[in-house]
């Protein structure tokens, strides 16, 4: 349990991945929680991504080879990677540091820190699978009105939640409703296809590089023929292949569903429609102000708000960019449903199947969080796509979906204290913050309520 200093309400921005499981963490220390968000649930990146736990793929992305590449695709609205010519001065310093980045010795070090969340990050999703060891906390908070407009968080009436007249009882115990009951699926295993040996080559160099690193990967080479008696719905154009074990992937809406479900049964409010546009330390507590003028007062606050991080963090000393690296996916129902996750890492598309579809993914295009969904990628993906395929009708999809990867220069993360001690961030997790969600929401946790945290966290310094 946390010190003395331990908070005993938090507010956490953002209702993804890394702000629910922040929360769910928070619980477990008997902290109460309100989660907001500008819009709803797993509004952001947390929906329509590819949902894959896949240590063995879980790297950073400042290879050189993303440099060579994107230098090339930079203009070319096809190619997986599309940066659009424009003056943005956070799109050109994000990528200007991005490319110092992306060296040889850089990504080996910011992969030896991806070795080590790798080793770990899994476990918390078994903390969440089995439900924890939940510190019940009964908060008799007074709403007051205060002359702000808006409502109090709980109930959208008119006032300001205050923490005047609040107690706290902490009781040990073992709740029913703590585990998050949408399961982890172990993918058996991972499957990984390409149209050539040599493609495939870049692959088993980055396990090479994995495996010097200190990680771990298990896998072996097949051929296009064995890939197909495993998964029928690839197409003559598969010509070698890797399957990896020890992998698992999610069903991210129907998981998210089942996180905010959790994290509400232990006692948090989630207040969607609340847009944060202020965040005030006023010395004993914190104040999040909404576009609204609602008004939350707690004891600490946690900007877990993706590739819109920036705007909120930036007063609090956070001076790294975290730029957009928008992704893309859609959903079919293919003639026989694939019931393994598949990569094509040489076309950049993802894979996974969603139970009654077969959801499809890719693109990074670094642009703006809010721009609008581009029909041109998502018909890149399906170019890409096609020829690895057979029995799929890919006029019929649904779906259509874009989101934002935040991703940072260096490829780290970004978790825990600013330079107040009292406004945390959580976020920057690139292409992986699903995987590394529970993990990150663990020592956040674990920081904010005076606890050790594992001294890898220290690289994930916001302030750095
Ligand atoms: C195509 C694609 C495939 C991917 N595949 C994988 C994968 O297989 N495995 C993996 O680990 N990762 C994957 N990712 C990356 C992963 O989706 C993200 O890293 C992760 O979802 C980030 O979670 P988050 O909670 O930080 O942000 P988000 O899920 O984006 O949540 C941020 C939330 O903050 C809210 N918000 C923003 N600003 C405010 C504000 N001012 N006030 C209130 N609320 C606000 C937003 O509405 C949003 O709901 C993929 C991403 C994409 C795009």
């Amino acid at each position: 349990m946390g010190n003395s200093k331990a908070p005993e309400q938090v507010v956490v921005v953002g209702a993804g991945m890394v702000g629910f499981s922040t929360a769910w963490y928070l619980q477990e220390r008997g902290v109460q929680v309100t989660v907001v968000d500008k819009e709803g649930v797993a509004a952001g990146s947390s929906w329509g991504n590819a949902g894959w736990l896949t240590p063995a793929l879980t790297l950073p992305l400042s290879e050189p080879a993303v440099l060579r590449y994107g230098l090339k695709a930079m203009l070319d609205p096809s190619s997986p990677l599309y940066i659009p010519l424009s003056a943005n001065p956070q799109l050109l310093r994000f990528l200007i540091g991005f490319a110092r980045h992306c060296t040889p010795g850089k990504w080996r070090e910011a992969m030896e820190v991806f070795t080590e969340v790798n080793r770990i990050g899994m476990d918390a999703y078994d903390e969440l699978a089995e439900g924890g060891n939940l510190l019940t906390t009964s908060h008799q908070t007074t709403t007051t009105a205060a002359g702000t407009a808006g409502g109090s968080a709980a109930s959208g009436t008119t006032g300001t939640t205050t923490r005047a007249g609040t107690t706290t009882t902490l009781t040990a115990a073992a709740t029913a409703d703590g585990a998050v009951r949408e399961p982890t699926k172990v993918a058996d295993p991972f499957l990984a296809g390409f149209v050539s040996h040599k493609h495939r080559d870049a692959l088993v160099h980055e396990f090479d590089a994995v495996r010097r690193a200190g990680g771990t990967v298990d896998y072996n080479l097949v051929d296009g023929d064995e890939l197909r008696a495993l998964e029928p719905t690839l197409g003559s154009g598969v010509r070698a292949g890797v399957q990896i074990r020890d992998q698992r992937f999610i069903n991210p809406p129907k998981f998210m569903e089942s996180l905010a479900e959790s994290v509400k049964a232990r006692g948090a409010e989630i207040v969607s429609g609340f847009d944060v546009v202020d965040i005030r330390d006023d010395g004993t507590g914190v104040r999040v102000i909404a576009a609204d003028s609602r008004l939350l007062q707690a004891d600490n606050v946690v900007i877990a708000s993706g590739a819109w991080m920036g705007k909120l963090a930036r007063r609090f000393g956070v001076k790294r960019v975290v730029q957009a690296g928008r992704g893309y996916s859609f959903t079919v129902v293919p003639e026989v449903m694939p019931t393994h996750p598949i990569y094509f890492p040489a076309q950049r598309v993802a894979c996974t199947p969603l139970g009654d579809r077969f959801r499809v993914a890719g693109m990074m295009e670094f642009r703006d969080a809010d721009a609008p969904l581009d029909p041109r990628r998502i018909k890149a993906i399906i170019d890409a796509a096609t020829p690895m395929f057979k029995g799929i009708d890919w006029q019929d999809r649904k779906e259509e979906w874009v989101g934002s990867r935040p991703c940072t220069t260096d490829g780290l993360p970004l978790i825990g204290a600013t330079k107040s001690s009292r406004v945390h961030v959580a976020g920057g997790h690139g292409m992986w913050g699903v995987a590394l969600g529970p993990l990150t929401g663990k020592m956040l946790a674990a920081s904010i309520t005076g606890d050790t945290t594992p001294t890898v966290m220290r690289r994930f310094n916001p302030l750095r």
